[in-house]
């Protein structure tokens, strides 16, 4: 399933399209080619000093293509924070080069953590420095500016819940405006302590981005260094008890655990989770070395490849929605309604793609949805409100999500221009998350 295979070239692609990319190994910025071979879509570029590069970034040309011409909603910050004068990526904070609002704005409080895990995006260890309450709210002040109001939050690390303030973290952001916060965690503390879970909540906050890599013992100690599955078990079961929304977070390792992603879909629905979302393991902080090796890739393509093979076609590629706010490239999203025998019913379908994109840029706006709601033009699915009521009589919504995120060797400047995730540095500096971990998280 992870092995490319041949397409049908469109017209005028062969010769690819132009990107502005980073050396590798010097982190210059240089010019690189997208195009089509027998392998894939590839990105393809050459650093003066250290040499030719080249990786694969979808396994398609027309899925590739499907999701870069998918429509954006654009909306600028209030203010931009850094001036331009190098140009993108180099003025990165942001510049007024950027593309985009914050969506979510990721405050890293503490780089310690409570596990050695073997991939880790932000090269966490158990001794490091954090951020204190002041520094916090300090930087949620200049977020505030920035955007003009609040936005989603996520706490993360190191280990988020390690930090000593973390509930008054959470309340000052709230006294602050903050409404939608949730923290990035291993789950380890959520676990053990009982009282954690319904503390958070009472403090303000909203959700837990839990990560959770496989149901089977190897994937967890292959990712996380030892078998977690019990104590992931655990943590779901207190956040759940203490009202707090749980998204998983899987990190897809190809070769690990790309070949059981329906069963993990299916657990967190059964579970009655609010999402599930996935991002590929890349070449940035800790990743087994190996990987770097064997050059396998799994992308955003890979991504609905696998889940409608996995699934029996009970979801297709055509159900994941390429995001609107950032870079379509960069995110699919899918809306599902499961009904109360556990039944699955893609939102796509019976709303529309288009009347569906312009809800998720909001993704709270059910209601708003639901008035709206009349069959898509041209759908043959009956009457969508009549099913769609009926389904949700009883039902919920389930969100999944894949996150194609960027290393060095598949950086793409207009990819990261048009960004909506951003890491919120203790100086008040907003970047794309994935140019904070590959050029600027060790400058720091
Ligand atoms: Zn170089």
């Amino acid at each position: 399933m992870n092995e490319p295979v041949g397409f049908a070239v469109g017209a005028g692609l062969r010769s690819g399209h132009e990107v502005l990319s980073l050396c590798p190994t010097c982190l210059t910025t240089i010019p690189g080619r997208v195009l089509s071979t027998a392998a894939g879509v590839v990105m393809k570029k050459t650093c003066a000093e250290h040499g030719a590069f080249e990786t694969l970034i979808a396994t398609d040309l027309a899925a590739y293509e499907r999701m870069r011409r998918s429509p954006r909603l654009v909306k600028l910050p209030a203010r931009f924070g850094t001036p331009e004068a190098k140009g993108c990526p180099d003025d990165c904070g942001l510049c007024p080069a950027h593309d985009q609002h914050t969506c979510l704005a990721i405050v890293e409080i503490t780089t310690r953590c409570n596990l050695p895990c073997p991939v880790c995006l932000a090269d966490a260890t158990a001794k490091g420095p954090e951020l204190s309450l002041v520094q916090v709210l300090a930087a949620l002040q200049l977020l505030l500016e920035a955007e003009g109001g609040p936005v989603p939050l996520q706490f993360a690390g190191g280990e988020p819940t390690l930090h000593p303030e973390l509930l008054d973290i959470v309340r000052g952001a709230r006294a602050l405006g903050f409404a939608k916060m949730e923290i990035d965690s291993n789950g380890l503390l959520l676990a053990r302590d009982a009282r954690l879970a319904p503390a958070l909540r009472e403090a303000g906050l909203t959700g837990v981005y839990l990560q959770f890599d496989g149901l089977a013992a190897g994937e967890s100690e292959f990712i996380r260094g030892r078998d977690l599955r019990a104590e992931k078990q655990a943590a779901i079961a207190n956040c759940r008890d203490a009202g707090l929304q749980v998204v998983l977070a899987v990190t897809v390792v190809p070769g690990v655990n790309d070949q059981a992603l329906w069963p993990l879909i299916r657990y967190a629905v059964d579970e009655r989770l609010t999402g599930i979302n996935f991002q590929s393991v890349v070449l940035s902080g800790r990743y087994p070395p190996e990987l770097l090796q064997t050059k396998r890739r799994f992308t955003a393509t890979h991504f609905m490849r696998a889940i409608e093979a996995q699934s029996g076609g009970l979801l297709v590629a055509t159900d994941f929605l390429p995001m609107s706010c950032p870079d379509p490239r960069c995110g699919l999203l899918a809306y599902i309604v499961v009904d109360r025998d556990g039944g699955l019913l893609p939102l796509s379908r019976l709303v529309g793609d288009e009347r569906l994109r312009r809800h998720v840029a909001d993704l709270s706006d059910w209601d708003q949805l639901l008035r709206e709601l009349g069959c898509a033009e041209g759908c043959d699915c009956g009457d969508a409100r009549a099913k769609l009521a009926a389904a949700l009589e009883g039902g919920e919504f389930f969100s999944i999500g894949f996150h194609g995120m960027m290393d060095a060797l598949s950086f793409d400047q207009e990819r990261a221009r048009r960004c909506c995730v951003h890491k919120l540095t203790a100086e008040g500096k907003l970047m794309p998350f994935c140019l904070y971990n590959i050029k600027y998280r060790h400058e720091a």
